[in-house]
């Protein structure tokens, strides 16, 4: 089986062949823990996590070479714990608090919700969680190595990384230099040599998180943004690894910039031999925004919906496709998955249990998760179908386990239908509506002496657990205990 990736580099879909088949590597931009994650912030969590268990599937099958099985895949998705967005937030949220007790506090809660909410969308957990303040002094060594060898100077205790330094520059986003310029004249410090060079460290205003700086700069500073993701990934990954993700957002500057400071620091002619990038999700077919009022949580959304229903909606679309994400669609999502776990009950999966080959055939190709879920249908269809016994069983067998291969259906069905919020608010409120109105019948059947069919509704609600008392004052009813 091959694995074909798209790479944004080359704008090109090729064969993925690791460079350590002992070890696949990849790293991934992960939150900065600040706020609640939003539904976008979920898209590179799911897709990459789908890609994660395809690669440990296919070293565990030995396509590359046998290597180590599973274990052979390291995924890496960073925290971005020092940031401005985070600062400001501190002070807003614990004014009363030293600003860095605040921002502890600030990045220590968003980093649990992060993980309880994407852990509830079926996300494994990466092999590492690189914390940035954690790599503070791989960043400094970094930046030492630019300013050495005059990639980045030293200017008013910032340093910069000169983008005229490194012919390459560009190479993958595409962009035309005039744009660049333009886009980078919209804030110019004076310090600045060429408006497109950007931070590599800056100062830290009193009070703000700090560390000593490198190159000789006394003032205390913090690191850039982008300087973290070079750090990181050289540090659990090296000097070049396989694939580089995160959402289509971050081609520029971020993406650009992490591998213009990578490669100028060890001289490689690549710094991640795939790049990968998810399209943007938006919801109801606008942009989210706070200030349009539709900026959707994670837990917002866990709290009407399934993980599950919420993955699979997400699944339903290519990772490269921009998402439009609507009620409708997880209404839908929500009837199918209710639907699977219909079909495959409670059943338990043997280890021997594989998934369908070409379920692992379409995701091989760049991963098309539409293309693996209207297999999963056709399958679910022949269950449905007159196949008997042995058949039955097989299918069932090989729908589960291509299903709990993408995330989904990994619990009970008993579990699924306990956890399941928004089926649990409905079902409140139609035998609500329902009762009251069968409620009124019989008393409309009763004033018209129609015992008969007032008997007849009684034993309705009785079936259904509802126990009726009528008073001078009409009918009361209460749920049977
Ligand atoms: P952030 O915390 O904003 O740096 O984002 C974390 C990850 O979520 C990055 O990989 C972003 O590219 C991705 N992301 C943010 N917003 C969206 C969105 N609306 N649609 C898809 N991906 C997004
Ligand atoms: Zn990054």
């Amino acid at each position: 089986m091959e694995l074909k990736l798209y790479d944004t580099l080359t704008r090109e879909k090729r064969v993925f062949a690791p460079i350590d088949p002992q070890r696949v590597r990849m790293y991934v931009c992960g939150p900065t823990v600040y706020d609640f994650a939003h539904i976008g912030n979920a898209r590179p969590a799911i897709v990459f996590d789908v890609l994660f268990r395809l690669l440990r599937h296919l070293a565990k099958q030995g396509v590359w070479d046998g290597g180590k099985g599973e274990t052979a895949v390291t995924y890496v998705r960073n925290i971005t714990d020092v940031d401005d967005k985070i600062n400001a937030r501190a002070a807003e949220e614990y004014p009363d608090l030293p600003l860095n007790e605040a921002i502890r506090k600030v990045t220590e809660k968003t980093d649990r919700q992060f993980h309880e909410d994407v852990a509830a969308l079926g996300c494994l957990p990466p092999t590492v969680e690189p914390r940035a303040t954690e790599h503070i002094a791989e960043m400094r060594m970094l930046i030492e190595r630019l300013v050495e060898e005059s990639h980045a100077y030293v200017a008013e205790d910032n340093v910069l990384f000169s983008v005229s330094s490194m012919p390459d520059y560009s190479k993958l986003s595409k962009r035309p230099l005039d744009e660049m310029i333009a886009g980078a004249r919209v804030d110019v410090a004076p310090y600045k040599r060429d408006p497109m060079d950007f931070v590599l460290w800056k100062p830290s205003k009193p009070g703000e998180p700090a560390w000593p700086s490198p190159c000789g700069i006394a003032a205390p500073g913090r690191p850039g943004w982008h300087i973290e993701c070079s750090a990181m990934s050289w540090k659990h990954l090296g000097e070049i690894f396989d694939i580089h993700g995160g959402g289509i957002d971050l081609v520029f500057p971020h993406h650009e910039n992490e591998i213009a400071q990578s490669r100028c620091a060890f001289h490689t002619p690549v710094m991640a031999n795939y790049w990968m990038h998810n399209g943007f999700l938006q919801v109801e077919g606008e942009k989210m925004s706070k200030s349009l009022g539709n900026f959707v949580t994670i837990h917002e959304l866990l709290a009407d919906w399934p993980g599950e229903v919420i993955r699979f909606n997400m699944l339903r679309t290519h990772y490269r496709q921009p998402i439009d994400w609507t009620t409708r669609g997880l209404e839908e999502s929500e009837k199918t998955i209710d639907h699977w776990y219909e079909i495959v009950g409670d059943m338990a999966l043997h280890a021997d249990a594989h998934p369908d080959p070409v379920v692992l055939q379409t995701l091989c190709d760049d991963l098309n998760t539409p293309g693996t879920l209207t297999r999963l249908h056709a399958i679910a269809g022949e269950i449905r179908g007159p196949a008997s016994g042995l058949r039955q069983i097989e299918l069932k067998r090989r729908f589960k386990a291509s299903a709990e291969f993408l995330g989904l259906l990994e619990a009970t069905r008993g579990a699924y239908l306990e956890g399941h919020p928004r089926r649990k608010r409905i079902d409140r409120t139609i035998d609500h509506t329902r009762i009251n109105a069968l409620v009124e019948a019989r008393t409309i059947a009763r004033a018209a002496k129609n015992f008969a069919e007032s008997d007849r509704i009684r034993n309705e609600l009785a079936a259904m657990g509802v126990v009726l008392k009528d008073t001078k004052d009409g009918t009361t009813w209460e749920i049977a205990r």
